[in-house]
């Protein structure tokens, strides 16, 4: 029994509510409070009747503390699940800590405007010291883990699928499979085709700035960077067949480079086809992928955040997307003093999470395991005071969770390696 607070109501949220009120005996509350409460009410109204757990709605601003502190106090909640946006995290976090309460999210934080001079600052300090230039990163999130170990509360940082899921396969091969992991590589291979020349599965203003940064890798204790899209590699992949990835940097290899003793490399690829890279290089070209404000006849407009409003919304993509997402970890180690090698990851139909939940795959791979984190916290199974990522916690409970919630995995043994 307990009482919940989501923030935000897009893609993935949608699919974490609709997977919470699969469980009522756990999420026996809910309250979905977002900027445009009109989308809580219809995804309330759509699941009435047909749970048991009772949903109220709510308006909020999560860039402002002062709104999510009321918030908090009226709704009284276990836990906040931030499936907002990364540049709510420090606010919901703030605000988190000034009411007591626990709180997860489903991506690190990273500035909306990143020529604030005084985020640039410690930024410009972070590049040069880290070496990589991502503009997210978890030393903001890292920074609040004393006041969460003062306050008693625990935060759960990035329970999606990647990050997410991936630590989890990680911190299950560490338990289970090796005595010593040497590499890892994530490949995040997506399928599907929705029949659009071009969109995005997620938010697009979070993932172009993703996929048109540098790539970067972890080998032997330091971040190696690369020039956007310059390593690719070929990969057949179970029930979607051969596809082209792509190494990215990613925040998880963040956390798995200091969790993951002795790890001595940790790659991120993922899969695109190439009328995307097309598209997105034409875009970056002509300077629409810009977060930087541009004047346009007497308005201020973020370019970024203009494309959003001409892509199709991620959330509509469901009906029209077919095909399979795979996404796992490839390990190589030792197990009992001889060499192994292990592919742990799920495979994922569009069609079916649609007909389930009405959404696609990458929202629901990554709406699952925000609803599995949740479980995992207000069951008691994962409590700790401090600022946590999946991978620093017993996988076996959230391992076991998805399988049966929706997300099933499996160990292939011996698989083809990235070169
Ligand atoms: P959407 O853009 O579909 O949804 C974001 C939601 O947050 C919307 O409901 C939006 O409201 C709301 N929101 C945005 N700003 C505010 C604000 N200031 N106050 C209150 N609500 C706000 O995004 P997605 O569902 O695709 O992504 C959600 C999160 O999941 C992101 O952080 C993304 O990075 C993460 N993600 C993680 C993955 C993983 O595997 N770990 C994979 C994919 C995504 P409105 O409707 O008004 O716009």
């Amino acid at each position: 029994m307990s009482k919940v607070l989501v923030i935000g109501c897009g893609g993935v949220a949608s699919v974490a509510i609709q997977k919470c009120c699969q469980h009522p005996d756990v999420f026996s509350e809910l309250c979905i409070a977002s900027r445009t409460k009109s989308k809580c009410d219809a995804l309330k109204a759509k699941l009435e009747g047909k749970t048991a757990t009772k949903i109220t709605t709510e308006q909020v601003d999560a860039d402002d503390k002062d709104q999510l502190v009321a918030l908090i106090k009226k709704v009284q909640p276990d836990l906040v699940m931030n499936i907002a946006l990364p540049y709510q995290d420090l606010t919901i976090m703030d605000a988190c800590l000034e009411c007591g309460v626990n709180y997860l999210d489903t991506a690190n934080y990273e500035p909306e405007d990143i020529t604030d001079p005084a985020w640039r600052e410690v930024y410009d300090r972070r590049c040069k010291e880290e070496g990589f230039s991502a503009y997210f990163d978890y030393s903001w999130q890292w920074a609040y883990k004393k006041k969460f170990e003062e306050a008693g509360l625990t935060a759960l940082l990035g329970t999606g699928f990647d990050p997410g899921v991936t630590q989890a396969y990680c911190a299950w091969a560490q338990k289970h499979l090796f005595d010593e992991i040497r590499t890892i590589d994530i490949l995040d291979c997506n399928g599907g085709d929705h029949g659009y020349p071009f969109a995005t599965n997620f938010n697009p203003e979070i993932n172009l700035r993703e996929v048109s940064a540098p790539g970067s890798y972890w080998e032997n204790g330091h971040w190696v960077e690369i020039p956007a899209m310059s390593i690719k590699r070929e990969y057949n992949f179970d029930q979607v067949g051969e596809k082209d990835m792509y190494l990215l940097h990613h925040e998880e290899i963040e956390s798995l480079a200091k969790n993951i003793p002795g790890v001595q490399r940790i790659r991120f690829f993922m899969t695109f086809g190439q009328s995307y890279l097309t598209h997105m290089k034409c875009l970056e070209n002509v300077g629409m992928l810009s977060t930087e404000p541009v004047e346009f006849e007497g308005h201020q407009i973020v370019p970024i955040q203009f494309l959003k409003a001409l892509l199709p919304d991620p959330a509509t993509l469901g009906p029209r997307t077919v095909g399979k997402t795979n996404i796992g970890c490839i390990f190589t180690g030792v197990k009992d003093g001889k060499e192994k090698t292990a592919y742990i990851y799920n495979v994922c139909d569009h069609q079916e999470c649609y007909r389930e939940v009405g959404s696609q795959a990458i929202s629901y791979t990554t709406g699952v395991p925000a609803m599995i984190g949740a479980m995992m916290m207000l069951t008691g199974k994962w409590t700790k005071p401090g600022v946590y990522t999946v991978e620093e916690f017993d996988p076996d409970p959230y391992m076991d969770a998805l399988n049966t919630c929706g997300l099933p995995w499996q160990v292939q043994d011996d698989p083809a390696l990235v070169d």
